[in-house]
């Protein structure tokens, strides 16, 4: 008789990822934090892209928020409590480290044959079209019209308010940014005086206001998965066209 212990597949041969350490962390809310890491081999990457991270074997896709002109790879996380991974990078600080594939992944890509582009984007998904502005403001380019409209259950969950708002304060005409909370009525959002509704419910709106059509204009959505299906629900059968980025299922 064969042993099937002898004859049984050869185990997985484990491939030695790169490394990458962390330099910077921040703490926004209670499950919402930044980090920054520094790969220990050269990492390239288009804005917009991802990256895969992990820790002991669990592995999984982060957008990156920083620019490629930028020194380190900057990530904008958000803690699943029972998720398999996040709570493993919870508990990270400055120092340690975690594996990175060496090559960055996706197409959600800013592309410039559209003159106006309209981000739709659920808390982190906000982070490539973070990264698109960043890489267009710093190599100079013109010509495109950006309208980014970020969602958020509360005020404090945007985390990049301050800079989109700075981007659209000293380039009101081609770059406009509204953060809109979907639940106003909460303690945790006494004083907000902004937009308030989802970004699928009232992004059409917006896009009367701004006077866009379906010719000139591409519509990124990414982040929640119901965000993205409400705005393909709403926005493909009148025309439009729709980039997606779903960060899970
Ligand atoms: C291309 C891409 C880019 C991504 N970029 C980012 C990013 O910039 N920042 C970021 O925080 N995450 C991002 N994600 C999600 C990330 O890859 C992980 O799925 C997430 O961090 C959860 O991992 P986990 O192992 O803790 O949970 P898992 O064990 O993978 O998931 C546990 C359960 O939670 C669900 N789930 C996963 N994420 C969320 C969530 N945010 N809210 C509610 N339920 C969730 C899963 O569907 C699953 O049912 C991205 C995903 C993709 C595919």
């Amino acid at each position: 008789m064969v042993d099937e212990a002898v004859v049984s597949k050869p185990a997985r041969p484990q491939i030695a990822l790169p490394k990458a350490v962390i330099v910077r962390r921040e703490d926004l809310t209670p499950d919402l934090w930044k980090m920054w890491l520094q790969p220990e081999v050269p990492f390239t990457f288009k804005p917009g892209q991802y990256c895969t991270i992990g820790l002991e074997g669990i592995e999984r896709a982060y957008s990156i928020v920083s620019a490629p002109h930028e020194p380190y790879l900057e990530l904008f996380i958000e803690l699943v409590p029972h998720g398999e991974l996040t709570p493993r990078l919870w508990k990270l600080q400055v120092g340690d480290k975690v594996s990175i594939r060496p090559r960055a992944k996706g197409i959600f890509t800013f592309e410039p044959k559209w003159p106006n582009h309209v981000m739709v984007a659920t808390v982190t998904g906000v982070v490539p079209y973070v990264s698109i502005l960043r890489d267009y403001l710093h190599t100079g380019r013109a010509g495109h019209r950006f309208y980014i409209l970020q969602g958020a259950s509360y005020h404090d969950e945007f985390a990049y308010d301050k800079e989109l708002g700075e981007y659209a304060r000293r380039h009101p005409d081609w770059i406009t940014y509204i953060p809109t909370v979907s639940r106003p009525h909460e303690e945790r959002n006494k004083g907000w005086t902004g937009q308030t509704g989802r970004v699928n419910l009232i992004l059409e709106g917006y896009l009367q206001r701004w006077g866009l059509s379906p010719q000139d204009t591409l519509i990124y959505a990414c982040g929640h998965p119901g965000m993205i299906e409400d705005v393909k629900a709403r926005l493909i059968p009148k025309g439009w066209k729709v980039k997606e980025e779903r960060f899970w299922k």
